[in-house]
């Protein structure tokens, strides 16, 4: 386990690179907002606009995948207001979704805006869900393709010219293996969120490549076939990030998680305003840091240090107490949506600890092997 000399964002991130001690998202930091040609990239996106509605089909320009959260509030009003384009907005509604997600969604919609909402089937969900929860110990991962699969679906449908995606993650994060570090996004189904991955992947156990077709990631050939083009705003609009798209949407209406005060300090103002439509991402936290060593108070803090909010050993000393941890209200709510019991979510968490970062004491309880910051110290 090795940490950036910079922040401290560990190599178990996937799709990470490291370059002389500094991790991608820290040299990104410089080379995304200070030395690329902003005055080109502007022009660039103007040309990609003009190509959109001279090939619009006599329908939409360009289609935006949202949840009403910070960034795709942020989008869609950009696409409409400063771009001028004529959007069509794909919303793919999740399960169980959440009070502040249900009023983001609707309170984007009424700025103006048609949108496709896309639902899948509540049955086949729950199945994948905890599929994902039991095989991969990670019960998001099947929701994110219809999320990302529904928008591309959508514009091959509709022959809508442009999708609109927000950040890359091969640019904030620093993870982009697959996707590369640029504006073009057709590749976005093979970044580590879908890792490649298509409806085939949830067949099995009664579940047939029919049962799952708002999961199916439409082919490259057949998007280029029909003339669609998907970009990420993020690389084209200096300002994207998440301090400017939280203070923006919370001008137009945007509302974040419902989590005590102290909490929401722990896991930033970004973490705040993402994923605010489910709550599957919080049962998320807790495995991720079982199996990598790292979640979002960590994530959260690393950005503090680019910023120079926080020093090095501050972040260490907040990601040693707080990483991993996860309001027990979620828990429970993740437990009563499966049907099982608190001890077998723990069982299942216990499955998927990484017995080369953690290990139980004597007392049967899991600690790290490793020092945040510093990688692998332990027993
Ligand atoms: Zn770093």
């Amino acid at each position: 386990m090795e940490y950036c000399r910079q922040c401290i964002q560990p190599n178990t991130r996937p799709g990470i690179s490291f370059t002389d001690g500094l991790c991608g998202a820290c040299r990104n930091i410089t080379s995304h907002q200070q030395e690329k040609d902003w005055a080109a990239i502007a022009q660039e996106l103007k040309s990609i606009v003009v190509e959109a509605k001279a090939n619009n089909h006599g329908g939409y320009d360009a289609v935006v995948g949202v949840s009403g959260g910070k960034d795709s509030t942020f989008q869609a009003l950009y696409a409409k207001e400063e771009l001028g384009l004529n959007v069509l907005l794909v919303n793919c509604v999740p399960e169980g979704i959440t009070a502040a997600g249900r009023h983001n969604i609707e309170n984007l919609i009424q700025q103006g805006f048609d949108c496709h909402h896309v639902r899948p089937n509540p049955q086949v969900t729950l199945e994948v869900v905890k599929r994902a929860f039991y095989e991969h110990g990670n019960p998001v991962k099947p929701t994110e393709y219809p999320l990302y699969a529904a928008v591309f679906q959508v514009a091959l449908a509709f022959r809508i010219p442009l999708i609109i995606l927000g950040e890359n993650p091969g640019i904030t994060l620093g993870a982009a293996k697959g996707i590369g570090d640029g504006g073009d996004a057709l590749d976005v189904n093979l970044g580590n969120t879908l890792a490649g991955g298509n409806a085939a992947d949830w067949v099995g156990d009664g579940l047939e490549l029919k049962d799952l077709l708002p999961y199916q990631f439409p082919a490259k050939a057949d998007l280029l076939a029909a003339g669609i083009r998907a970009i990420y705003l993020g690389y084209y609009v200096k300002d994207f990030g998440p301090d400017h798209n939280i203070d923006f949407s919370i001008a137009r209406g945007l509302h974040g998680i419902d989590i005590p005060e102290w909490l929401q300090k722990l896991i930033g103002r970004p973490q705040l305003y993402s994923s605010v439509d489910s709550e599957l991402q919080m049962i998320n936290k807790v495995l991720k840091f079982r199996k990598m060593g790292f979640s979002d108070v960590s994530t959260n803090v690393c950005r503090q240090i680019r910023e120079g909010k926080m020093n090095r050993d501050e972040a260490i000393a907040i990601a040693e107490k707080y990483d991993g941890y996860c309001e027990p209200r979620y828990i429970r709510n993740f437990c009563d949506y499966l049907k099982i019991d608190e001890d077998e979510f723990w069982r299942v968490v216990e499955k998927w600890t990484n017995r080369d970062l953690f290990r139980q004491d004597d007392a049967g309880q899991w600690v790290p092997r490793f020092k945040v910051g510093v990688g692998l110290v332990g027993p």
